[in-house]
């Protein structure tokens, strides 16, 4: 038997119902802020993500799903090369699906020049990424993310750091509205450029006598990208971890006030923190502010989204000057941590609508028609199905009500409507049937 690929999985109901709610939450939220949809293609350049996120971490050097496209080569002119002999070749352009999006979303600003609008831009997604990682709770292959980015010029403001606050503001706002209870957030500052290129330095001079007792990846990464070496997730190595020199004391100036302010704001709003010098983020893009959300439903996988500023990234794909912070949820885990607090979609279905006879059918397709036209959700059995039948199947789908559509309820427009939670049950007239199972408590009416 086929089955699905490992570390892939099919969302089926009624989880995707909880899937839909959350992601029109996410779409409410984000009109408020002032956020537009981005959509861009499932699979880039793979230079895309080796020159953004970078090739020291784990997710350029061990988790892409990469492939060489054999699609015919598509020459850059002349017609006579193709005569001579390039056609039938092929592109050999190396190709990955996306690991994240934000790579993504910069490409398309650097593209489309969305910066020569000269206002900041503010763009969200939802979508699937994919990286090849040992498979295990809270953590696919194939997996869902929801993002967003604020990118523009610095002259419309993308450097402030009030837009570091909005952004944290906003994801504690959708967290508290999707009714996610308990989350903490973790923050940080990885500082700009020069403080980077100090902080490597301090931790490379740092690591040099004690690289003999580390893992071999740490021993590389010493080299080419110390700060990566603060992910190891190694048992052995977190002690002399633990020692290594902190990113606080290599912020320069500017850096300093940056994060200070954006750790006023929160105070203001009233938004709680824990600040987490550890926490410098699995991509290389990340300056200034970093940050994650976590929540204790979801056991070693507990961050349910991570994020932080990106100044350097426009101009390291070679587009002009766009500072820009962003975020991505991992949409799989936030609906674990929903579930792991027990939450569900209550009621599926508000009428299932019962035909009873022969030849009752169209009457009953009648019926449901004026109703969901009234937007009542509403579901239909069989004129085939005996009395009990139809209470079992409604029972089964979850519905609030059950309405009989008989011969007689059809001739006198009125219909027998019985409450499948409380069991009681009363005559509505045709012209009020849509009204009254809305009304999500309606009064007992007598017949
Ligand atoms: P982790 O430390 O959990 O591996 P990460 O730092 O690799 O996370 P990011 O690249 O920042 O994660 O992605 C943002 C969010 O996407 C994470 O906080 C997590 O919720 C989610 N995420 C990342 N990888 C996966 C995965 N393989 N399966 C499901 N969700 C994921
Ligand atoms: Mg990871």
């Amino acid at each position: 038997m086929l089955k699905a690929v490992r570390g892939t999985r099919d969302l089926l109901p009624p989880d995707t119902d909880l899937w839909n709610r959350v992601e029109a939450k996410v779409r409410d939220v984000m009109e408020r802020y002032n956020f537009h949809e981005i959509r861009t293609p499932i699979f880039e350049d793979t230079q895309l993500f080796s020159r953004s996120v970078g090739e020291e971490t784990d997710i350029v050097s061990k988790e892409m799903f990469t492939w060489e496209d054999r699609s015919r080569a598509i020459p850059a002119v002349p017609v006579l090369e193709v005569a001579s002999g390039t056609r039938g070749r092929f592109s050999g352009q190396s190709l990955t699906l996306r690991p994240e999006n934000t790579a993504g979303v910069v490409r398309a600003y650097i593209e489309h020049r969305l910066g020569d609008k000269g206002t900041l831009q503010k763009l969200y997604y939802i979508g699937p990424q994919f990286r090849r990682e040992r498979p295990q709770k809270g953590r696919y292959r194939q997996f869902y993310q929801i993002g967003a980015e604020i990118i523009g010029p610095p002259s419309a403001g993308s450097e402030s750091p009030i837009h570091d606050a909005e952004i944290l503001e906003m994801l504690a706002t959708l967290l508290d509205e999707v009714g996610l209870r308990d989350w903490q957030l973790q923050l940080n500052s990885v500082g700009g450029a020069d403080d980077r290129a100090r902080y490597n330095q301090a931790l490379r001079e740092a690591l040099k006598p004690l690289l003999h007792q580390m893992c071999a990846d740490c021993q590389r990464r010493a080299e080419t990208n110390p700060l990566r070496v603060l992910d190891c997730k190694v048992p052995k190595d977190q002690p002399i971890i633990e020692k290594l020199p902190k990113v606080s004391e290599y912020l320069g100036e500017a850096s300093r006030e940056h994060f200070a302010a954006v750790g006023a704001m929160l105070d203001t709003v009233g938004i709680p923190y824990t600040i987490n010098e550890r926490m410098v983020r699995g991509l290389d893009y990340y300056t200034r502010t970093t940050f994650e959300f976590t929540h204790g439903g979801l056991g070693a996988q507990s961050a349910v989204l991570g994020g932080g500023r990106y100044d350097g990234l426009s101009e390291s794909l070679e587009g002009p000057k766009a500072p820009g912070i962003g975020f991505a949820i991992g949409e799989d885990r936030l609906i674990l941590a929903l579930q792991s607090q027990g939450e569900t979609i209550v009621e599926k279905l508000r009428a299932y609508i019962a035909p009873l006879g022969s030849g009752m059918n169209p009457h009953a397709l009648k019926l449901a028609r004026e109703l969901r036209r009234e937007g009542v959700s509403v579901d239909i059995g069989d004129e085939v199905f005996r009395l009990k039948r139809s209470f079992e199947l409604a029972e089964k789908a979850g519905a609030r009500f059950i309405v009989i559509v008989g011969e007689n309820e059809v001739a006198a427009g009125q219909f027998a409507v019985k409450n499948l939670a409380t069991a009681e049950q009363v005559q509505v007239q045709r012209a009020e049937l849509a009204a009254y199972l809305k009304d999500s408590n309606p009064q007992p009416r007598k017949s």
